[in-house]
């Protein structure tokens, strides 16, 4: 078994009847790369920023980010690395970076709501993004965002960033591909308005989980309420994906939460429409393997019935029985 994996690390990630799917990995540091590639993973959806700032006792300059993001490009001169924004507050605090307690810190000053406030410490990590992407195919992604103003507010300061660069005659990517996280509900019930101004979605369906369902993400005795089979969940999967479909060629739609390397979502999610699967190494052969096994026509299907089912059991039961039947 564990050579027939092998085997597939170097297979493309296509449906029987030619859907190509993008397999990429979830990466904290520089470091996790190796098994990305050893995986067969052909670059990167998250890039998780920010324990480049929890593993040191400074705010970490521009050199030391831009360094750490060239690492990673240079690793996947063919694949996307998604380059995620910091994404601190909530759970995540830097011991430099004095932050008020809150009552609610995952309705509060998280993500990029905490870099709008910080904005030299936003621009300086957007001025290391910026510089690396000449070393690869570098996207920018900004997480936690809940409307197009957002958005916008976030490419305002990127531009500016750019012009800096440009004053100074340091080179980037002037076409760098940004994207947003889909990972509150707002996001994904507007997904329509906000990619007018974005190339990417990728649904966070930890976050989103959590906060469509009202269910700390952390709390034991409410994880029993904690399912992404919700059929809450999976409608907004697909208003997400519906939208991506309308968009110009090279739109896409990825999912980088948990989910996405769930070997019992893979076939749900596939026919939900997702172009791109974002998870830990470990479990890109195992969704492969089940993306080369299927036809997308099927797949499409099964989670068309799946949409109009009453529960998260309901549907987990179905997929199941829709795998076997497949197999
Ligand atoms: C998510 O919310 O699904 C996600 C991928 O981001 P994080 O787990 O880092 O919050
Ligand atoms: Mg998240």
């Amino acid at each position: 078994y564990i050579k027939e994996l092998e085997a597939l690390k170097n297979l493309e990630a296509i449906t029987l009847d030619g859907r190509k799917i993008e397999l990429v990995g979830n990466i904290g540091e520089p470091n996790d790369v190796g098994g990305v590639l050893k995986n067969g993973g052909v670059g990167v959806g998250l890039y998780r920023t920010e324990f480049l700032y929890m593993n040191s006792d400074k705010m970490p300059s521009e050199e030391k980010q831009f360094a750490a993001y060239r690492s990673v490009l240079e690793a996947f001169p063919e694949g996307p690395v998604i380059i995620r924004t910091l994404d601190i507050g909530g759970d995540k605090k830097l011991p430099y970076l004095p932050m008020a307690d809150e009552l609610n810190p995952f309705l509060g000053l998280r993500a990029i709501r905490l870099c709008f406030k910080e904005v030299d410490l936003f621009k300086t990590q957007l001025r290391a993004i910026l510089r690396a992407s000449v070393y690869g195919h570098a996207h920018i992604m900004f997480p936690m965002i809940s409307s197009i103003t957002e958005v916008r507010q976030a490419k305002v300061i990127l531009s500016e960033c750019m012009k800096e660069l440009d004053k100074e005659q340091l080179r980037y990517d002037k076409a760098i591909k940004v994207g947003v996280m889909i990972e509150i509900p707002a996001a994904a019930i507007a997904a329509d308005i906000i990619s007018k101004e974005v190339d990417f979605f990728s649904i966070g369906t930890n976050d989103l989980c959590q906060y469509t369902l009202a269910v700390d993400r952390m709390n034991q005795d409410v994880s029993y309420l904690y399912d992404p089979f919700n059929p809450a969940i999976l409608r907004l999967i697909k208003q997400v994906t519906a939208t991506s479909e309308l968009k110009k060629e090279g739109f896409f739609t990825g999912m980088c939460g948990e989910m996405a390397g769930d070997p019992k979502a893979a076939l749900l999610l596939l026919g939900l429409g997702l172009n791109e699967f974002s998870m830990s190494a470990l479990a890109i052969p195992q969704v492969k393997k089940i993306i080369r096994s299927v036809h997308y026509k099927d797949a499409k299907a099964i989670a068309e019935t799946a949409l109009n089912m009453e529960t998260g059991e309901e549907i987990m039961d179905f997929i199941q029985k829709s795998m076997e039947k497949l197999n």
